[in-house]
Formats: C-alpha cells, structure tokens, sequence
C-alpha cells in the first residue's frame, strides 16, 4: 500500500498542511518541536483512528480550533482510496468518509491503510513491565487478526466484570454464585486468546531471528520464549485442551482470588521474553542491544503483515537511528526499502541513500523533492 498525499487543517502544530509522498522512502527533516512526531501520528490516525501519544482526540485539534482535519490518498487492496476523518475538540463524535462515504466505526476501514510503528517509547518495552509488552503484542495480532480483537475486547470485559464481583464480595455474598459462571467464560475465551498468541510468537520469533541475526552481522542469537498460565504445557494445543487447563489453573486460585478481592490469574498475566545468546535482554541487554532488538521486533510484525494481507504495511520509524553504531544504522537503512517508509530525522546528513525529504518547520511542510546524498 502507497501513501500518496496528506492533507492536515488543524491538526496538532499544523494550522494548513499537505505534503506529497514518493512511494519509497520519505525523510521528514527538521529541528525539534516541529512537527515530525506530529506528521507521523496522523498518517497512523488516517489508517487506524487511534492516536498513539494520546487517547483524547481533543488533543489532536490545533489549539483554539473547533475542529481538525485529516485527508489522504492511498492506493490499496489494487485501486485509489480517499480517506477523511473529522475530529472535533469537544464531545461532538469524530467522522469517517472513505471515498466520500461516511462510515460508522473505524473498523470499516481496516485494512485500507496499515502501519508499522517503531517510537521511542517502544524502546522501553523490552526492558519494562509485562503489560507493554502484552500491548504491544495484542496491537500487533489485532491487526493481523480481526477475531482477535473482539475475543480480547470481550475477555477484557468479562474479567472486569469479575473484578467487580470480587471487590463487591463482602457487601454482596450472593454475587459469589455467578462467579463460577464468569469463570467458565473467562477460560473459553482465554483458550482463545492463547492459542492465537502461540501462532503469533512463533511466527514473530521466526522473523525477528533472522533479521536481529543480520541486524549483529551474525554475532547474536535472538530468541523469544511465550509465557502463558503454568498449566498450560503446550499453548498450540487444542483451543478445548486450552480450556481444560485454564479451568485447573483458576479452580487451583480459586480460593485465593477470593481472599484477594482480584483475578489473579489467566491470559491477562501473558508476557514473553527476548534473549539474546541466551541471556535474557530485560536484565543483561545494552542500550544498543535492546534498540536492535525491538527493531528487529517491528521489522519481524511488518513481514507478517505482509504474508497475511499481501500488501506491505507503511513502516513509521520516529527517531530510530539515533544512537545505532554505523554498521546498524545501515542495516536499518538497508532494510526499510521494501514498501514504503517514513521516517523522522533531526540530521540530514547522516543518511547515505535517495529518498524525498521532507523539510517541516513550525508546522509547516516544505518539500524539496527526491533528495541526494553527496558523500
Ligand atoms: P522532536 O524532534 O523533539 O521529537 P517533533 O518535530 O517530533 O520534535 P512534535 O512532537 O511533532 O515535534 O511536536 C511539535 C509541537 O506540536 C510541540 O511543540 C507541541 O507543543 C505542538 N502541539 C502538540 N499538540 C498541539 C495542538 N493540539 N495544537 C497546537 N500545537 C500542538
Ligand atoms: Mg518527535
């Protein structure tokens, strides 16, 4: 899928805006505070609807704006789509037109324009608690995944739900009888969400081996270990095998749940570990080590977007060379050529291959057409 333009009123520091994007690779250039991040999030936004620095689309409309604008050209799924989203800054509800026709949800452009996002904040992730790294992993399957989505969305509100009943125990006993029942589909929906997230990792672990394998000029061994609930033994097992052993495993806490006021167990605890030569990344894994890594991550969830869909996925890569040793700074460059890529950058001139760049000032775009390295 290519990216043909955008068009920005009112969006974040982009008062009016529209760039023209080469099919290739895009650098947006410019000092901080610019708009790059900016410019980044809303090529994300048009595709998905969801902002990934905030989750309050009032934040998205330029200050003192009624309303913010974003508007695109993309060519997917073999033909020219328009895209258009309608944010507004108090409650009014945003709006969605794909070629001209107003939709209902964000779900009924999905697949139009994908993207692959590779941030800063990402770099904490490998290194932090458990639940970045189930976000990023649940995003990454939401997208390849459609079903996905909805088991998630659906164990979330269940397991809610028996947060509740478990709080609420001591004013309500009688709640205690419908636990047993909010089990049961806790652990039909979780067999689920397990078996999807085997398929994923193995699938992810695979790519990202081989690219972390040239990323180090072979030196490091990159390997991803799923953690799941103890009593699982084999999480490619049958969905009803997966069952019988999350029924175990909550029957075995059942007792302490209570005593805890709090579902201590299932899918939601899920986690997985990155090594690298065998030492886990999360306590031995340098700055460079871990950059490397979740690179090769992003990179590994961009070729199994394409094997699902056919299409390659946009990769946005904000502020990701920085601090790269030259021989990873070029694998990086190396890589990005297939499918188109955006990526933001403080310093030109660090850069070796053609591309557009894309000059942003003070939420202003400036283009300067494709774009040569003299070195
Ligand atoms: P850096 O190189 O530091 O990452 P950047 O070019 O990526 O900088 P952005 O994150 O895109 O910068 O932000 C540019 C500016 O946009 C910020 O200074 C911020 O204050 C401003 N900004 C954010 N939201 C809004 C808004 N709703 N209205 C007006 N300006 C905004
Ligand atoms: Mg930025």
């Amino acid at each position: 899928m290519i990216l043909h333009n955008i068009q920005l009123e009112n969006y974040r520091n982009y008062p009016k805006a529209r760039a023209e994007f080469d099919p290739g690779v895009n650098l947006l250039v410019g000092d901080n505070a610019q708009g790059k991040t900016n410019l980044l999030e809303a090529i994300a936004y048009l595709g998905s609807g969801k902002a990934f620095r905030t989750q309050k689309t009032g934040e998205l409309v330029h200050f003192g704006a009624d309303f913010a604008q974003i508007q695109g050209k993309v060519f997917s799924q073999e033909r020219q789509q328009d895209l258009r989203w309608v944010l507004f800054s108090g409650s009014r509800p945003r709006q969605i037109y794909r070629n001209g026709v107003k939709k209902k949800t964000a779900g009924e452009i999905a697949g139009v324009l994908q993207t692959v996002l590779f941030c800063p904040e990402d770099l904490t992730v490998l290194k932090g608690g458990a639940a970045g790294r189930r976000r990023l992993a649940d995003g990454a399957i939401c997208q390849l995944r459609p079903n996905y989505d909805g088991a998630l969305t659906e164990y979330n509100r269940i397991l809610e739900q028996k947060n509740r009943i478990l709080k609420d125990r001591y004013d309500t006993p009688a709640l205690l009888e419908i636990l047993p029942e909010y089990n049961a589909r806790l652990c039909k929906i979780g067999a689920l969400l397990i078996s999807y997230r085997a398929r994923f990792f193995e699938g992810l672990a695979r790519e990202a081996e081989r690219y972390h394998r040239q990323f180090s000029g072979g030196k490091e061994e990159f390997s991803l270990e799923y953690h799941t609930v103890s009593t699982v033994k084999d999480p490619f097992a049958p969905v009803v095998v997966l069952e019988e052993a999350l029924k175990d495993h909550l029957q075995s806490h059942y007792q302490a749940e209570i005593e805890s006021c709090s579902c201590l167990t299932g899918p939601h605890k899920d986690d997985f570990e990155v090594s690298l030569n065998g030492l886990p990344i999360k306590a031995y894994g340098s700055q460079g080590q871990v950059r490397t890594a979740t690179i090769s991550l992003k990179l590994a969830q961009k070729a199994l977007m394409e094997t699902v869909s056919g299409e390659s996925p946009l990769l946005l890569l904000d502020d990701v060379l920085s601090e790269l040793d030259p021989a990873r700074q070029d694998f990086v460059l190396n890589q990005i050529t297939g499918g188109q890529v955006f990526i933001t950058c403080c310093e030109p001139g660090r850069f070796t291959k053609l591309g557009k760049t894309i000059e942003i000032q003070q939420g202003s775009i400036i283009e300067n057409g494709k774009w040569r390295m003299e070195n």
